[in-house]
């Protein structure tokens, strides 16, 4: 017998899986009462394939990183090119012309002076590097004793250790770790002007001791799907200015398009410090991270001391078929209508969610960009919701009281509605 139950969904497992139920340890799952994952031979477009060749319709973009569907040609393309040639290099005293153009790009999309990218493999790790150069940022300065974060209830910037203590605290994926984590400063977004005098205060506070404050500009994802407003996060980047704290924008979920905007900072013409990228950066298809300082980080660690240097260097950094795969990617947003994309989908959530908000058991209704929220006052058992959705054609996980979609920015109409009369029908249910 598996250690996971049978998922009721495909009790006929294929032999890959029946040989290996409980060698595969899925992430974020209870096994003993979690179905084992569903079985998926392929994808293609929105469409994703399970073994048994039935498809469902992709509502999530794997942890929002498909951008453009899976198996985009012009992708592909790149990877099986660059593959070919040279799949790999160490970074260390080589360069290759993908990592270069990359950084080069990444630059452009940048405002201000945020040009210096330092590739990671994840967004926990490109975060924990932002970190990294936020405190020696300091130091290198001379200025001793600054290295402590701020950071937003409601915030997620990882799973490793060092983001694990600059997510939210309740919000219960990292609570058994509490008693190991580095002690950070926790402050609320300032949504009301109580609220901005008190991270005005608390900031002063803790000024000599901050080297920077992490933000998801404009949607905490992870935490909730939380929306705040272009104002907020300008009163944010204000303060950061107004106490020399280094602003260090989350851009992992936010960014590349999802919000309409290459960068979502630019929406309240905020230019941090520091920026980083990760999920959608090479379309979903290989794993790749971009770290970004401005011209006044980076100028920091040039010196002719080899202490000031940053000491960090991935194995796989700046491996070539993921910066391949990532200048595909920006080559759709300027040769296929993305960006237009993303407004079109906006409109469609917007119109075609609002029915939910009478329903009984829905707190809120909510859209920004490509991203479409319910939130409600409970989802019951949320492993029989998901069952629902997958009996509904579609694939969406709902997680926290949220059921939200965010789908590759290339679906089709007909596909986006089939996804959120899932989610309305299933609010009904609830
Ligand atoms: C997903 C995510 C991360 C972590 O990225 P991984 O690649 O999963 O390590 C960090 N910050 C935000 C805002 C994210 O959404």
């Amino acid at each position: 017998m598996p250690v996971s139950p049978v998922n009721p969904l495909f009790p006929d497992m294929p032999d890959w899986q029946r040989k290996a139920t409980d060698n595969l340890w899925p992430p974020y799952t209870q096994m003993r009462t979690t179905p084992i994952g569903l079985p998926v031979s392929e994808a293609e477009g929105v469409r994703i394939k399970l073994a048994d060749g039935r498809t469902l319709i992709d509502g999530v973009s794997s942890w929002w990183s498909v951008c453009h569907g899976y198996r985009h040609p012009h992708i592909e393309q790149a990877v099986v090119n660059q593959l070919q040639k040279l799949p790999h290099i160490m970074l260390g005293g080589y360069q290759h012309e993908p990592a270069a153009l990359l950084a080069r790009r990444l630059a452009d999309i940048c405002p201000g002076e945020l040009n210096h990218v330092f590739f990671t493999d994840s967004g926990s790790v490109a975060i924990e590097v932002a970190m990294k150069m936020a405190i020696q940022f300091w130091l290198n300065n001379g200025i001793k004793g600054r290295h402590k974060f701020m950071h937003f209830r409601g915030g997620y910037h990882g799973d490793t250790f060092a983001t694990m203590a600059v997510c939210d605290p309740e919000e219960g994926m990292h609570s058994h770790f509490s008693g190991v984590l580095t002690p950070q400063i926790l402050a609320e977004l300032p949504i009301n002007d109580e609220l901005y005098e008190r991270l005005d205060n608390q900031m002063a506070t803790h000024a000599d001791a901050l080297a920077g404050l992490l933000i998801e500009p404009l949607v905490q994802g992870a935490g909730g799907m939380i929306f705040h407003s272009e104002d907020v996060l300008k009163k944010v980047a204000d303060l950061c200015q107004k106490h020399d704290i280094l602003l260090i924008a989350d851009e992992i979920m936010t960014g590349l398009g999802r919000l309409g905007e290459m960068v979502a900072c630019q929406r309240a013409d905020v230019t941090p410090d520091i920026i980083t990228f990760s999920k959608t950066l090479t379309g979903g298809t290989v794993p790749l991270a971009a770290t970004i300082a401005s011209r006044r980080i980076f100028e920091a660690f040039l010196d002719d001391d080899p202490a000031k240097a940053l000491m960090h260097g991935p194995t796989f950094m700046g491996n070539p078929i993921g910066c391949a795969a990532a200048l595909a990617s920006l080559d759709l947003f300027e040769q296929e209508p993305r960006l237009d994309q993303v407004k079109a989908i906006e409109t469609q959530l917007i119109k075609e969610l609002e029915s939910a908000r009478e329903l009984p058991a829905v707190k809120d209704v909510r859209v920004c960009g490509s991203i479409g929220v319910i939130e409600t006052t409970g989802l019951g058992d949320v492993n029989l919701l998901k069952k629902r959705f997958v009996e509904e054609g579609v694939w969406i996980r709902p997680f926290g009281n949220i059921i939200y979609t965010i789908p590759p920015y290339i679906i089709g109409q007909k596909d986006l509605t089939q996804i959120t009369s899932a989610m309305v029908k299933l609010s009904k249910e609830l």
